[in-house]
């Protein structure tokens, strides 16, 4: 059932050294730079001993620098292994130049030329990890490409400028004992801008992995300077072996090292090659590109004090830089306001979508329920007569169920049309759910004849894929005349349903017409309500978990609980008992009883893995989110089961917050102060109101399948996507992607930076025996990542699912 993207395992194979033995890394190679610059500082075992100690601690760093990144390399994959295997091969290749140094000094016994063969190992240091920087992947992101080139400008114009103040110009000034000495010499400097350009520029970009960049960028900062050193000192005749700038290179590569072997500590893959999250870029790091022409600036300045003008080199590095300066002040304006422009068109997409049923176009429940209200303020005012017809098709499910989903899709679109056609104009259609239909009439012309022609509609058989297919309708009727008192919208569509169920009861296929002598329940339901609430009241209903994963990894953050039912032997679908317990007012004993399994089961859990970060999900129904009783049964089951608010998320309906907004908002409230998480489900469907997102505390959104099931076939349902991540990310809300089923539509979420989802793709809903046995079988990684399922970090476990595939029996 669960393919490729099953719930992994995020656990290493132990290879790496964890956080505690990245510290003992840290400690150590902090001593060892101590040492070495106290050997030097005082000249430990006389001028021979600091050539040696120079000499090999600088080979014995890059070597230790090839080693951490080339472990990196190796327990990374695509563009990640590329970037450390070319960060690796700069360190080499510097190495082996120290390799010819080394024997110059310790083997032959006399100076290093200049420019000799060591100079072209240390000079392709900075290629290799400048294409290394490059390589790293970055997160999707929506600065534009004019930005970074312009960041890029700014950061080497800059850098020139300082380079040339501070050795690039004494360099150029000494000249060379031969032309290409000369070039070798201000090949250093170049070398030293580019690194130190590429290390900027990436710090500015969001990274997937910040850590690693930082430590790199840090490695390049000490590289330059110490180059930097190097080529004044030997520009000016004073660099001899043993100079304390040569600390520099040794801190470098050490922490090179260091950034390698922290990369490779995580647990497998080492380093993601795709992007996982899509944070904003934090303020710190758009203002980077500023801070190179601030040093210039300041270095400028300083030198002006001391009475050196400005020459030309800097003169115009800088007048380059300050233009560019402007023209990406000019950008950053310009990108914002197309980016307000992008989210106001999707909001308004948004809203569109908010009234019309997706699959038909019709009007969907939001709308109809809107008219209807209108309908009846008009007659109330001026005794205007309004009709409501329901509409059920008779046997969909069997459509369904033996032609699949695609095909039920296809039939209720023809369907929807044939009825269009049978209406006039101005009369509402509207596709309430399901194979559900409703039609508001205003004009009081007939109503039982639009009822007849609606039946007459689908008299003609359909051809779908060459298979003939008959289906009829059930209607039913409910008339409102001028006199009548004006009743809620709820009762006519509860009307107008009672005599659809006539109708079918009378033999499908035909049209009803209301009377208050009608039984109040279907055929069906009375079947079933019966054992259903006697299920409910002696706890027989059962609870299915469904795992809620992050995207990237596949590591379990939350368990979502669903209602099990099963009726003499068949198990009744949710979709079905749901509505019938609310019919016979049991929702709320059921919510209570699936708050208890949950929260009983999720204290067990906690105990079991050792943590109180687990979230549980509990579906409640609209009434509870206007029942002031609510928050105080939900702080005293906190109480009873010990357990932290912040575990418990309630995934409550946009329905809940038509019926009552002000107390909706007042309740949510509250539940807010005690902590729990709020979650708004099945959005993108129903009412899809952004209004909603704001006024109300909630925590996370969860899309609807219905929305989420063609983000990888339907260009325009990804556009949307995105637009809600943008969003909710703007409005602080974690966004859940419900029902996926296909490794394509992962990829589109983790394209766009969704990290957190729900579908059989993970895992189908289990007992509770399996996901027991589930975290029985699993083993805690050793580094834990913070996840956010709900609006605090909670801790993600990555468990390792040694068989999933067995253990995931549908529930
Ligand atoms: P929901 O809250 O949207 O729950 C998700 C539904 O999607 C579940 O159906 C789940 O089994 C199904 N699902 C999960 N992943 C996939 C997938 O990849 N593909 C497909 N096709 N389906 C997937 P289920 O359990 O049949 O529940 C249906 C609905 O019944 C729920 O929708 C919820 O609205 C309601 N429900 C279930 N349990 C409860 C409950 O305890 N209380 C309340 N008030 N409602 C409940
Ligand atoms: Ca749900
Ligand atoms: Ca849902």
């Amino acid at each position: 059932m669960a393919s490729g993207g099953a719930v992994t395992s995020g656990v290493s194979s132990g290879l790496g050294p964890g956080p505690g033995g990245l510290r003992v890394w840290w400690i150590a190679a902090g001593a060892l730079l101590v040492a070495f610059g106290l050997a030097l500082g005082f000249t430990v075992g006389g001028p021979k001993g600091v050539l040696y100690t120079d000499d090999l601690a600088q080979f014995g760093a890059a070597l230790t620098a090839v080693l951490g990144t080339g472990w990196a390399a190796w327990r990374s994959t695509g563009r990640v292994r590329a970037a450390w295997s070319s960060v690796a091969a700069g360190a080499g290749l510097w190495a082996s130049g120290q390799g010819v140094w080394c024997y110059y000094e310790l083997i032959a016994h006399h100076a290093t030329p200049f420019p000799s063969l060591a100079d072209a190992g240390y000079l392709l240091f900075p290629v290799g990890a400048a294409l290394g920087l490059w390589l790293l992947p970055t997160i999707h992101g929506h600065g534009s490409r004019g930005r970074w080139v312009l960041d890029g400008g700014i950061i080497v114009s800059s850098l020139v400028a300082v380079s040339w103040a501070t050795s690039l110009g004494a360099v150029a000034q000494a000249g060379g004992d031969s032309r290409f000495a000369f070039a070798v010499s201000l090949a250093y400097p170049v070398g030293d801008i580019l690194i130190l350009s590429m290390a900027i520029l990436a710090l500015c970009r969001p990274q997937v992995e910040r850590r690693e960049l930082v430590l790199l960028s840090l490695a390049m900062v000490a590289m330059a300077i110490a180059d930097s050193a190097f080529v004044y000192l030997n520009a000016t005749g004073a660099y001899a072996t043993g100079s304390l700038s040569d600390i520099g290179w040794v801190a470098a590569f050490l922490l090179l090292a260091i950034a390698g072997a922290n990369a490779a500590s995580r647990p497998f893959p080492a380093v993601k090659s795709a992007p996982e999250v899509a944070p904003d870029r934090p303020a710190a790091s758009t203002m980077l590109p500023y801070l190179p022409l601030l040093c210039a600036a300041v270095i400028l300045f300083g030198r002006r004090v001391q009475g050196h003008d400005l020459d030309a080199v800097e003169f115009v590095s800088v007048s380059v830089a300050f233009a560019m300066v402007l023209a990406r002040q000019y950008l950053t304006v310009r990108d914002n306001r197309a980016l307000l422009g992008v989210v106001a068109a999707r909001e308004e997409q948004l809203h569109l979508q908010a009234f019309h049923d997706q699959l038909t176009g019709l009007a969907n429940r939001a709308l109809f329920i809107n008219r209807a209200e209108h309908a009846l303020d008009l007659h109330r005012r001026d005794l205007r007569p309004v009709s409501v017809l329901f509409c059920d098709l008779d046997d969909f499910k069997t459509v369904n169920d033996t032609l699949g989903h695609a095909a039920g899709d296809e039939l209720l679109i023809r369907v929807a049309e044939r009825l269009r056609g049978a209406l006039r104009p101005g009369d509402t259609l509207a596709r309430l759910g399901g194979d559900e239909f409703a039609v508001l009439l205003e004009d009081g012309d007939e109503p039982a004849l639009v009822g007849a022609r609606l039946v007459q509609a689908l008299h003609d058989p359909f051809t779908l894929e060459d298979r003939v297919l008959t289906v009829r309708a059930s209607v039913g009727l409910t008339q409102l005349l001028p006199e009548e008192q004006t009743p809620t919208v709820d009762d006519l569509l509860t009307q107008a349903d009672i005599a659809m169920y006539a109708a079918k009861r009378a033999g499908k296929g035909q049209l009803a017409c209301y009377d208050a002598t009608m039984p109040r329940t279907s055929a069906d339901d009375l079947s079933l309500r019966e054992n259903l609430i006697e299920a409910i009241r002696y706890h027989r209903i059962q609870v299915a978990y469904q795992p809620i994963v992050e995207v990237g990894t596949g590591a379990i953050v939350g368990l979502e609980a669903l209602a099990r039912w099963t009726n003499s032997g068949d198990a009744v679908p949710p979709t079905r008992f749901i509505p019938i317990a609310q019919r016979a007012g049991m929702l709320g004993e059921l919510t209570d009883h699936m708050l208890e399994q949950a929260c009983s089961q999720l204290s067990a859990w906690s105990a079991q893995v050792g943590h109180d970060q687990l979230q549980v999900a509990v579906n409640v129904p609209p009434s509870a989110i206007t029942d002031r009783m609510f928050p105080g049964t939900i702080a005293a089951l906190l109480d009873r089961h010990r357990i932290d608010p912040a575990q418990l998320v309630l995934e409550i309906t946009e329905e809940a917050l038509l019926e009552d907004l002000p107390l909706a908002r007042e309740i949510t409230r509250l539940l807010h102060e005690i902590g729990v998480r709020l979650s708004l489900d099945d959005f993108g469907t129903g009412y899809s109101s952004l209004l909603h997102l704001q006024t109300v505390h909630l925590d996370s959104v969860k899309i609807d399948r219905d929305f989420t099931s063609k983000i990888d076939t339907d260009p325009t349902a990804e556009r949307l996507l995105d637009g809600i991540l943008v969003l909710a990310g703007h409005l602080g809300l974690n966004v859940i992607a419900e029902g996926i089923e296909r490794q394509t539509q992962a990829d589109v979420l983790q394209r766009l930076g969704c990290r957190l989802a729900q579908g059989y793709l993970y895992a189908p809903p289990a007992g509770q025996r399996q996901i027991s046995d589930l975290l029985a079988n699993t083993v805690r990684s050793p580094s834990q990542r913070q996840v956010n399922f709900g609006s605090s970090p909670a801790r993600s476990t990555n468990w390792a699912a040694t068989d999933m595939n067995s253990s995931q029996d549908m529930v």
